[in-house]
């Protein structure tokens, strides 16, 4: 038996399903997981000791490549001096400056532990400032699992909120409206239905949680106008297009301002991080300046601060990694189009820079009903046969590949190579 599987016998007598975050369970693959021991730069190392080239980077925060020198070695100093005190330090000054420094649309921002975090305490400021009680969100777009937010479209476009899980009351979720990513119309429907009454519309400015989904120019420039037009805020999830696309994420990539944005766990480098920010008088909202409560106690941890700082800083001062990046996700999925070009597979490959899903379906792939059109059975073979020539891919047809910096043209070539044999 392999390691995986051993550990795997006794995860699932302890922890719900053997893993502490559903998608790790790679059940919609119909695989066991696989069991991580280490990684290093482009690679990543299972518990049986294969070695695999990593598209999924801890699901974006790697950006510079697992295990950086720079990186542990900020953050094994930040450890000498204590690991959490519960009180203010200097360095989340500093992070908070450095994040204002770099993104425009941000004034002013607040810490938190996860993207989840960011996102509810983001809508709850919204609401607060905007002392309206209703938000729209986008089916197939995920912003974590606060209650308000797992909301599935019902049947047709525009959908007042049906909980996504068991254990959501109704009433959690009757604010959140769903429209239909990259169709205005569906957006400008809501909030003639609901005039008056809609505090904020949050967004996956590039949705990367239905598989990878482009938006439109004209769709995000759309729905900055409308906000505008009806006193409502535009919140940007960039949790993971924030310090991906660019430095500046989402926000500058697309030249669109919103009001609140939200981040995740890149600005931990692989720390439990999250952070929301924006706007200055919105902002000011927050406790214990404004009235919306909000707090935590490991919040702005010193450790996750250095890992975080050291990781932005770089990227702030190397602009040319985006340069890079881009350019190997663009070259990558370009030569990955031309193979199922030449296999007559006709399969949809969207892409943004280093961000990027394989759609196993012919047809455009621009929101979540023609996402749901890929056959996951045939996803499923593709990953299976990408695990074992070394590439550890998303366990999902539905989740997004991420490069890091440290991608080597050699580890592109091989990924080629991979994706040859296991396209079928
Ligand atoms: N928003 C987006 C866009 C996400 O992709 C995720 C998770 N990947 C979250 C929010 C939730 O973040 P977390 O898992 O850190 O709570």
């Amino acid at each position: 038996m392999s390691k995986s599987k051993e550990i795997f016998s006794e995860a699932i007598k302890y922890i719900p399903g053997g893993v502490n975050s559903p998608v790790r369970a790679f059940g919609s693959i119909n695989r066991e997981p696989i069991f991580i021991k280490k990684a290093k730069g482009s690679k990543i190392y299972d518990v049986d000791g294969n070695e695999y080239i990593d598209l999924i980077c801890s699901w974006g925060p790697m950006i510079l490549g697992h295990n950086d020198e720079r990186i542990k070695e900020a953050v094994f100093k930040a450890c000498e001096d204590g690991l959490s005190f519960g009180a203010a330090t200097e360095i989340e000054v500093e992070m908070a400056k450095l994040i204002c420094e770099i993104v425009p649309c941000v004034d002013m921002v607040r810490m938190v532990n996860s993207g989840t975090e960011a996102v509810m305490s983001a809508i709850r400021v919204a609401r607060g400032f905007t002392k309206k009680d209703k938000i729209i969100k986008f089916t197939g777009c995920y912003h974590g699992h606060s209650d308000g937010l797992l909301v599935k479209a019902g049947s047709g476009v525009m959908t007042a909120g049906v909980p996504d899980s068991a254990g959501v009351p109704k009433g959690c979720t009757k604010d959140t409206l769903s429209a239909t990513y990259n169709d205005l119309s569906s957006v400008k429907e809501l909030f003639k239905e609901n005039e008056g009454q809609i505090a904020a519309i949050i967004i996956e400015p590039v949705a990367a949680n239905m598989g990878v989904v482009l938006p439109e120019k004209s769709f995000l420039e759309g729905l900055r106008k409308i906000c505008d037009e009806n006193d409502a805020l535009l919140i940007f999830d960039e949790v993971i297009t924030g310090f991906r696309l660019g430095v500046a994420g989402a926000s500058q990539y697309f030249g669109i301002k919103p009001d609140l944005v939200t981040y995740g766990k890149i600005i931990g480098a692989g720390m439990p991080v999250g952070a929301y920010g924006g706007r200055k008088e919105i902002m000011e909202m927050v406790s214990p300046v404004g009235a919306v409560y909000q707090a935590g106690t490991l919040s702005g941890n010193p450790v996750a601060m250095a890992a975080g700082i050291t990781q932005l800083k770089i990227l702030k001062e190397s602009p040319d990694i985006y340069t890079e990046l881009n350019k190997a996700g663009d070259t990558l999925y370009s030569e990955i189009k031309k193979i199922i070009e030449r296999k007559g597979l006709g399969y949809t490959v969207n892409n943004i820079g280093s961000l990027a899903s394989i759609f196993f379906t012919g047809e455009e792939v621009k929101d979540y009903s023609s996402a749901k059109k890929a056959d996951t059975q045939k996803f499923a073979k593709y990953a299976d046969s990408m695990y074992k020539n070394g590439i550890y891919v998303a366990p999902s047809q539905f989740e997004a590949m991420f490069l890091s910096a440290s991608h080597t043209d050699d580890d592109l070539e091989k990924i080629l190579e991979a994706v040859e044999k296991s396209l079928v």
